[in-house]
């Protein structure tokens, strides 16, 4: 059958605040991914949303997959979330100093996330992340960390560093800007490959700080720790006092109240959180054993701070979200079917077209990967056709589907998918692997 071609999608003004925005800001947005860079064309600029649905500038309407990229795990604009901001607005909205929000919150995160005894808040996840290596490095007195290949924890100096030739050799920057003194802090190890990870920490012992993973990734499109993988690297931390990090800031909270720590039964010593915390507003935290966090000044010696940490209105939002999940734990089992409704449909489409494509999922997270080798690592994942991706990408947003603008990325679902527009999503998804191939 002929690939059905979706109407050219009207976009002039977004087009022409494109123009505007590349004379004023670099690249004309405030995050990379943002410019669809990776997958040709322009982006869109947003006007407005509600529920799965977003309204860009130019009044056409997206199903969105992407929900700013995890926190609106309830859809836009929920009415829970909005008065809780409303009514907390006219209280002043900062004050830079303690309020009972702030109380609150940390009483709710340490019900939700039982290995967190002690947690600061902060005002976003590229904080959280860079605060807790300083933590695990004050309190173990070690200067290096491990890191995976493929795992994105903000853009902390520490953090944009990539492998080199082997698994072994010390870091080199990803970013100019980032000096090699700190690149050789970071020791780098593919995903999923636990003797690997064993013998950077032998070849180091003693010296390495923290070990930081996302516990499921997000960053590399969606890859699901191997059986026993995650036990694995709670043992050799054990083993060799390494203070494990569980960056949660794509899944806590989504994949389980609890996070995937909570999915997976493993506990670690430290949690790194964002996104679905702040419900749309810039919130992050950390946490974990209280003799870890206790480091943190004024308790301890390790400094961190933030003017707007704490923020009331933000942790109006934060509370009122993280509460209806508290109080509605059916909702997960609930996005779970849903989304593998969407991947399974997926995977079938991409079969009948005789493309046997990978399409990873975990809870309300999944990633259609366009190869057919398994996805275990960042390597398997860049076997990937990101000319096809695009192609498929631009097919699916002209008929009114949002994905994430990059082959790397999860798809986020929201509770405000359901079984109808799951079919909406399908009908548009065979018609734009068509497309993509000719
Ligand atoms: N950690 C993980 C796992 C992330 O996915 C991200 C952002 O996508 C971050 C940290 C950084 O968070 P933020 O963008 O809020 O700084």
């Amino acid at each position: 059958s002929s690939p059905t071609t979706a109407p050219e999608l009207a976009l002039p003004t977004s087009a022409a605040l494109f123009e505007r925005a590349k004379n004023h800001i670099p690249g004309g947005v405030n995050s990379p991914v943002r410019a669809f860079r990776a997958v040709g064309g322009h982006p869109v600029f947003m006007q407005s949303a509600k529920g799965a649905w977003l309204t860009d500038v130019d009044g056409n309407q997206y199903l969105d997959f992407i929900n700013s990229w995890g926190p609106m795990i309830l859809g836009h604009a929920p009415d829970i979330v909005l008065d809780a901001v409303q009514a907390a607005i006219p209280a002043s909205l900062s004050f830079g100093a303690p309020t009972r929000r702030e109380v609150e919150m940390a009483e709710l995160i340490k019900q939700m996330v039982p290995s967190i005894e002690k947690v600061r808040l902060v005002n976003s996840g590229t904080e959280a992340t860079m605060s807790a290596i300083r933590v695990a490095r004050g309190y173990t007195g070690r200067n290096k960390i491990i890191k995976f290949e493929g795992c994105y924890h903000g853009h902390g100096d520490s953090f944009l560093i990539a492998a080199g030739s082997g698994a072994l050799t010390l870091g080199t920057p990803d970013s100019p800007g980032v000096t090699e003194g700190v690149a050789q802090d970071t020791l780098t190890v593919p995903y999923n490959d636990l003797p690997a990870v064993q013998h950077i920490i032998e070849v180091n012992e003693g010296q390495v700080a923290a070990l930081i993973l996302e516990p499921v990734v997000g960053n590399m499109g969606l890859v699901a720790p191997q059986e026993g993988y995650l036990q694995g690297l709670r043992d050799l931390c054990t083993q060799h006092g390494i203070v494990l990090i569980f960056d949660e800031v794509m899944t806590g909270f989504r994949l389980a109240r609890g996070g995937a720590q909570e999915l997976y039964g493993i506990t670690p010593d430290m949690t790194t959180l964002g996104k679905i915390i702040g419900g749309g507003m810039p919130v992050g935290a950390y946490g974990g054993r209280q003799d870890i966090m206790d480091n943190v000044a004024p308790a301890g010696k390790v400094y961190q701070a933030g003017t707007l940490s704490g923020n009331p209105i933000a942790t109006a939002a934060g509370i009122a979200q993280l509460t209806y999940l508290q109080e509605h734990p059916e909702l997960y089992d609930e996005l779970n079917r849903i989304t593998t409704r969407l991947a399974d449909g997926t995977r079938q489409i991409a079969a009948e077209l005789g493309l046997n494509y990978t399409v990873n999922q975990v809870g309300s997270m999944f990633s259609v990967f366009f190869t057919d080798k398994p996805v275990h690592n960042l390597a398997d994942a860049k076997h990937s056709d990101t000319e096809a991706f695009g192609r498929y990408f631009r097919a699916m947003l002209h008929r009114g589907i949002y994905l994430a603008p990059a082959q790397y990325e999860a798809l986020f679902v929201s509770t405000a998918i359901t079984d109808e527009l799951v079919e909406v999503y399908l009908t548009a998804c065979r018609e734009a692997m068509r497309e993509a191939h000719g």
